[in-house]
């Protein structure tokens, strides 16, 4: 028998609002020292009073707006009862039967997924393990933080879609600057809901949960890893247990943590301490009008005005800093090249774009720095891409130039000229630095003249080697064959 899996996510996510969810206390996910961003509200000291943080709210609608779900008109906090040392109130405040978002969907490249509810919630504390003493800490910087709950349909198939949707979500709150939803830092964080069926059938399996899964990629190889394992208890005739399991990125398996606890067993209620609330259309219209541009129409718009390909629109518009950059760049180009025709207008921004998601993306992997904090101008950068286009460099020195302005900020023609690195294309010159190559490498000569064409490549690649970079690669190569064959 064939199985299919099915698959639906619960994703948390931390708002990065200034001051938690119902007290004044700071939200400051890089508080290092332990146990100062509290107050008696957070910690749960009997007689303390929760106000609900209305950024927070505002923000999970825009997520909720941004999702195509719908806002009801009325939302309503509830009490989820258990006991945990990282929850000081004894209880969660949370939603249960009128969240603020309720439907929506995620496009993905194969299908498109369906949201079920987007609710508002808040973080525990946190538990530390003491090495030394082997006693347990408990931290409650984050106990009260603002924590958004979105759950999916079952409506995912593969681990590669899980992955995708993941990557979404995360774009999709940072462009609304909802979350940095730094899955490291625990600001994301998402549990897989995963089960298999018969393929053919539509009555869904016994499910199990596996959470502590900190990437999405792992959330991809927890799938992997579950769709084989309750595949082969499935054909031994065996039967899934309904169960929460934790994910081991080391080993690459899940493995069981305890037996799935039912809803009731959390015994919601209101909560009483918080008036039920009223969410105008006023609100909701005055919000849908805050949303940014979002990733998917900037991604058309940049493949229609800077006739761009997808994969590359998609790799630019990951990042809406890096998407402002992009576009400072080609606002640039286009003031400067006015009157060159479109066409060519359009090879610049092909450059620009391939410069961007090829070495300055590396650049900015590499120092850790932001997008917004790139200190080279947009008009600078402009003019290495003209620069490089016109050939005036080689690819070679463009890549240098750009690590050096990425650095420094200068001025590409001033560093192109301290480093003599103006591309050779005279014909005169390139012979000269070809008929030394030849000089050099007698073997690689003799293997040509065997019949060996790869060995002309390694006479070219020698010329551009003692050139720096600087020899156009084209002509090199034309001087180069034409010594070969003429002393042959
Ligand atoms: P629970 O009550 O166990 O938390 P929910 O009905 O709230 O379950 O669903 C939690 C998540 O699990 C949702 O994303 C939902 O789409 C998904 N889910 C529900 N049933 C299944 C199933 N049989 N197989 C896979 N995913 C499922
Ligand atoms: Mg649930």
């Amino acid at each position: 028998m064939e199985y299919e899996a099915v698959i639906g996510l619960e994703i948390h996510a931390e708002l990065n609002t200034k001051t938690k969810m119902f007290c004044g206390s700071l939200n400051d996910p890089d508080e290092r020292h332990p146990n100062m961003n509290i107050c008696p509200v957070c910690m749960g000291y009997p007689g303390t009073l929760p106000v609900a943080n209305r950024a927070a709210v505002e923000k999970v609608i825009m997520v909720g707006l941004a999702l195509d779900g719908t806002i009801p008109a009325y939302a309503q906090f509830d009490r989820k009862n258990y006991f945990y040392p990282d929850l000081p109130k004894g209880y969660q405040i949370s939603q249960y039967e009128h969240p603020f978002v309720l439907g929506g969907f995620v496009e993905l490249s194969a299908r498109r997924i369906r949201i079920t509810r987007v609710h508002l919630e808040e973080d525990t504390g946190r538990l530390v393990h003491d090495q030394k003493t082997g006693a347990t800490l408990v931290d409650f910087n984050r106990a009260g933080v603002p924590l958004m709950e979105l759950v999916t349909e079952a409506d995912f198939r593969t681990g590669e879609e899980v992955r995708e949707f993941g990557e979404r979500l995360q774009q999709l709150v940072r462009y609304i600057d909802a979350s940095d939803a730094n899955m490291e830092k625990g600001q994301m964080r998402v549990e897989v809901n995963i089960s298999l069926r018969p393929v053919g059938t539509e009555k869904f399996g016994t499910k199990v949960e596996v959470k502590n899964i900190n990437s999405f990629k792992f959330a991809a190889d927890a799938v992997a890893f579950e769709t084989k394992r309750q595949t082969a208890l499935l054909a031994a005739g065996e039967r899934v247990v309904q169960e929460t399991r934790g994910w081991n990125e080391h080993k690459g398996e899940s493995f069981s943590q305890r037996i799935k606890e039912d809803a009731h067993d959390y015994r919601y209620f209101p909560e009483p301490d918080l008036p039920p609330m009223r969410i105008s259309r006023e609100l909701v219209a005055d919000l849908e009008a805050r949303l940014p541009e979002l990733p998917h129409a900037k991604e058309s718009r940049f493949v229609r005005e800077y006739d761009l390909e997808p994969y590359a629109v998609e790799i630019l518009a990951r990042d809406k800093k890096f998407a402002a950059y992009f576009e400072q760049v080609a606002s640039e180009i286009l003031r400067h090249d006015r009157d060159t025709p479109e066409r060519s207008r359009h090879a610049l921004y092909r450059t620009a774009s391939a410069m961007m998601i090829g070495d300055l993306a590396r650049l900015l992997k590499e120092t850790g720095a932001e997008a917004d904090e790139i200190s080279m101008t947009p008009e600078n950068f402009a003019e290495l891409v003209v620069l490089a286009s016109e050939e005036k460099i080689t690819g070679a020195a463009a890549k240098e130039v750009l690590a050096e302005m990425f650095r420094s900020a200068g001025d590409p023609s001033d560093i192109i000229e301290a480093r003599g690195l103006w591309q050779i294309s005279g014909a005169d010159a390139l012979e000269d630095m070809a008929r030394r190559a030849i000089k050099e490498n007698p073997a690689a000569v003799a293997d040509y003249r065997k019949g060996k064409e790869a060995s002309l490549q390694f006479i070219v690649g020698q010329i551009m080697r003692s050139s720096r970079g600087t020899a156009n690669p084209q002509i090199a190569r034309e001087a180069a064959k034409k010594l070969l064959d003429a002393d042959n």
